[in-house]
């Protein structure tokens, strides 16, 4: 088995908004504003090489939205998809599944595009197979008024369409053992409904890819829970017991909102847990 970290592109977003009830002058410390109060984030993909299967794990926003869109989003660098898997030597028809650990723009965007004379949309990977579950799909596809400026149809609907859409089990307890896609999922329902997050076995560690239950390093403690979700003590629960099997047992934390931060290591302290390493992913993965 491979892994590779795939950029997709970075952006940015409201400080304020991602850090809940935290005040700005702590925040601000670990994930510094720029004079709009908006805060750098990547959306780093994982790509896992296993046999004849090209596992790609969340897609970021893509590009297929408004100009007036991406102007709330403050995209910057020059990662994209493509060029991502380029320099690893693949191109996106390669890709034989996409797994989805929920389905806000920023992590599903990218798995549909316009399709070529831009009268509607198709898959952005054509050979592949996109994976969600169940209950996270009905509740993206009747969303409350909540949650509904993340859950775009335009995203959505033409996965199903396509016909190749697949759902994952979704387990009694909270983890799902050897799932379909070959990893197993820790299952969260504090940010949005069943969100999940895999938890990789490679050489003999654990790597997690962490969506939205640990956007970055600067979200490490408890409280530290973005205004986005919809169930915040939910996830301060859920945070909690990741978080102590984390430091327990050494596990590898790759994060996919941290725009400078691509893999971290975790330690019990006094104060609960905090950040022990930070890592690049290359040099963890080769
Ligand atoms: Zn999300």
């Amino acid at each position: 088995m491979n892994l590779y970290p795939i950029n997709s592109g970075n952006f940015k977003l409201d400080g304020g908004a991602m850090f809940g009830v935290v005040p700005k002058s702590i925040w601000s410390k670990t994930n510094p504003a720029d004079d709009k109060n908006m805060i750098d984030l990547g959306a780093r993909c994982l790509l896992i090489e296993d046999g004849n299967r090209l596992v790609l794990i969340d897609t970021g926003m893509g590009n297929k939205q408004s100009e007036k869109f991406f102007g709330y989003y403050y995209m910057w660098g020059d990662d994209t998809i493509d060029t991502s898997l380029k320099t690893y030597g693949f191109h996106r028809d390669d890709i034989t599944d996409v797994f989805l650990t929920h389905l806000h723009f920023d992590h599903c965007g990218g798995a549909i595009q316009w399709n070529t004379n831009k009268t509607g949309y198709e898959p952005a990977f054509k050979n592949a197979n996109f994976w969600s579950n169940a209950a996270h799909w009905d509740w993206a596809t009747q969303p409350n008024a909540r949650e509904k400026a993340s859950f775009l149809k335009e995203n959505i609907l033409p996965i199903e369409a396509s016909g190749h859409l697949k759902f994952t089990e979704v387990p009694h307890g909270d983890i799902l053992k050897n799932s379909a896609l070959g990893f197993d999922i820790f299952f969260a329902d504090g940010h949005t409904e069943k969100q999940m997050i895999p938890m990789i076995q490679y050489k003999g560690k654990t790597i997690c890819f962490m969506a939205d239950l640990l956007p970055t390093a600067g979200h490490l403690p408890l409280p530290y829970v973005m205004g986005y979700d919809m169930r915040p003590l939910l996830t301060l629960t859920e945070k909690e017991k990741f978080l102590n099997l984390a430091a327990d047992n050494g596990y590898y934390l790759f994060l996919e909102h941290d725009a400078h931060n691509e893999v971290i290591t975790v330690k019990h302290t006094e104060k609960g847990v905090r950040l022990d390493s930070t890592l690049s992913a290359e040099d963890l993965f080769n």
